[in-house]
């Protein structure tokens, strides 16, 4: 298989398509459930916050409301009681008057104590007769409502303390005062009528308002005299009697907005209580809530946002690992089908339920392309067999011919033997291998001119194909007495020639020429009968120039052999041409 470009990142460690998918869906559902939710979030914040501040005003306003009605209510009652007749014209300590304060007292469970005091401050009649006869001269109701109707601060129960049942949560006795005088029809001081109303009907008003307003949300509501006294709750008064800084320090002196409380931050709202006839009472109720129950929704919305995103990315994040499996799964199997295709040759089955349309068609394509590269491979194969069998035909055919031709051109064609052009390069060859070990083993090469005697005749009075005939057994003959390291061939037309390698001296090249000579002498040939031939014997010598020379020697040795009567054998030395 072709390695992948070095360059790019080898496949095994390439991301898994199912990891990527899972990753991308997974995250990008986070992405956006995490944007909704900071948008949704913050919307919300905003939106909450403005309403928790509608919220917080509102109980401050509608408690201050509710109390200053409630205190104007007491104020006018123990007004219109000062204006009764029996207040105005009759005895103030007469059973009358008690009857009427017992009467208001039973009607108004706020009401602890109501008395009347005579102009110099004694306690002339009461509920209950509680303290009857005492002096009340220096209080300051007393001393108030001389002049004016009055409705007074706060103050701890001194002298009736003892004569009441004690508070259920453990607080001192604490009443709010209302005072109003009484005179005669001539405008003059007939005494002072008064209430002490419990300080926990005033509380328990402002608590139901702030507990009433938004059940379960934290707010409560504070009460503070225009001294910047805390008057209620009772442990910020206590905290703040004992010194301690319990409320934030405000610019321009009002409660509004984000305050920190005791290291706590409240949204916070406050609102003045007007009650008409007394202007000098100077309160205003405080309302709060912890910003952090007030945001407390919106922190629960946020929590189930993150829970919800972190849900939907698992979810979006299985769904797409299962996507991608699907997709992933079918892609695997492809890519072994296509392996073993390579590695077996043949189309294996490939996956049925490839698991998408484009899958499919990718499967198909594959298979298709399989099947026409290995049909394409294999009429490859064949056609190589074939063209290898030609290729081998051919050169047998082409060895054969180079073998006739090489026959051809060393060859003559009658006999067989040798021809002139194949004896010539001999000859050199063995003038040149004698040039190069002559001088150490001191041996050298002979050649010998075979030639018929009277062959004319044999064609004259037998005819050319006779002649011929004789002239393949004289080859034969010839051929037949010599080495296999020797050479015959034919010299031209009736004259043959033998080389002689590694002589090892004339007698050898001599006794050769005999042996040849006493062959053809001993033969009958066919139809013609005896026959005899001359040769001429020759060595090579350092002194030749090239083949010529002893070509010549041989060739005289030849002449002279005829001339000395034919069917001999005569040598000739090389000194003796020169
Ligand atoms: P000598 O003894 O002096 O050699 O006499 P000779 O007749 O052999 O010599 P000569 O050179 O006068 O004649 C050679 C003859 O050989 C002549 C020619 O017709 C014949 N001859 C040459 N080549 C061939 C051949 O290829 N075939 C045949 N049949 N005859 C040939
Ligand atoms: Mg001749
Ligand atoms: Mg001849």
């Amino acid at each position: 298989m072709p390695d992948a470009p070095e360059r790019s990142t080898p496949v095994h460690r390439l991301p898994s398509l199912r990891g990527q998918l899972s990753l991308v869906l997974g995250g990008l559902a986070l992405a956006i459930l995490a944007a909704v939710g900071g948008y949704l979030g913050s919307v919300a914040t905003q939106e909450l916050y403005t309403a928790q501040q509608v919220v917080v005003r509102s109980t401050a306003q509608f408690a201050a409301e509710l109390l200053a009605a409630q205190l104007r209510d007491r104020e006018r009652e123990i007004e219109l009681l000062s204006l009764a007749p029996h207040m105005v014209e009759g005895a103030l300590d007469s059973q009358r008057v008690r009857d009427s304060l017992d009467r208001r007292a039973a009607l108004h469970d706020e009401f602890a104590w109501l008395g009347v005091a005579s102009p110099d401050g004694t306690v002339l009649q009461a509920t209950g007769g509680m303290l009857a006869g005492r002096s009340v001269a220096q209080r300051e109701w007393f001393v108030a409502a001389r002049e004016r109707v009055y409705v007074g601060d706060v103050h701890e129960a001194k002298l009736l303390a003892t004569m009441l049942p004690a508070q259920p949560n453990g607080e001192p006795t604490r009443f709010i005062d209302f005072a109003a005088p009484i005179r005669d029809a001539e405008g003059r001081l007939r005494g002072v009528v008064a209430a002490h109303a419990h300080w926990r009907w005033v509380t328990g008003l402002v608590e139901g308002v702030a507990r009433r307003q938004s059940p379960g949300a934290g707010i409560d509501a504070l009460i503070i005299d225009g001294q910047g006294r805390v008057l209620y709750p009772e442990a910020m008064k206590v905290a703040q009697a004992n010194g301690a800084d319990v409320l934030p320090k405000v610019a321009g002196g009002r409660f509004e907005g984000e305050l920190g409380f005791d290291g706590k931050t409240y949204l916070t709202s406050e609102a003045p209580l007007q009650v008409s006839t007394n202007a000098g009472l100077g309160w205003r109720i405080v309302a709060r809530q912890p910003l952090d129950m007030a945001l407390r929704p919106v922190r629960d919305l946020t929590r189930e946002l993150v829970l919800l995103g972190v849900l939907a990315a698992a979810v979006l994040s299985f769904a797409a690992l299962l996507l991608a499996r699907r997709i992933s799964r079918p892609v695997e199997q492809l890519a072994r089908v296509a392996a073993r295709v390579e590695a077996e040759r043949r189309i294996p089955d490939f996956p049925d339920r490839p698991g998408a349309r484009e899958l499919g068609r990718l499967s198909e394509a594959m298979q298709s392309m399989a099947r026409s590269l290995l049909s394409t491979e294999q009429e490859l194969q064949q056609a190589n067999a074939t063209l290898e069998a030609q290729v081998q035909q051919r050169t047998a055919e082409l060895q054969a011919a180079n073998a006739a031709l090489e026959h051809l051109a060393t060859r003559d064609p009658l006999t067989g033997l040798h021809n002139r052009r194949s004896l010539d390069a001999r000859l050199a060859e063995a003038q040149a291998l004698d040039r190069r070990y002559a001088v150490s083993n001191g041996r050298v090469h002979g050649l010998l001119l075979v030639d018929a005697d009277h062959f004319k005749r044999v064609n004259d009075q037998f005819g050319h194909p006779v002649g011929d005939a004789v002239l393949r057994q004289l080859a034969t003959l010839l051929q037949a007495s010599i080495r296999v390291t020797d050479m015959a061939a034919r010299f031209g037309g009736e004259e043959f020639a033998v080389l002689l390698p590694e002589l090892a001296g004339p007698q050898e090249a001599v006794m050769a020429a005999e042996k040849i000579r006493t062959a053809v002498e001993a033969a009958v040939f066919p139809g013609v009968g005896k026959l005899t031939i001359s040769v001429g014997v020759s060595l090579a010598s350092p002194d030749d120039v090239d083949v010529r020379p002893l070509i010549d020697r041989a060739d005289a040795a030849l002449y002279e052999a005829k001339r000395g009567g034919r069917n001999a054998v005569v040598l000739k030395a090389a000194d003796a041409v020169a």
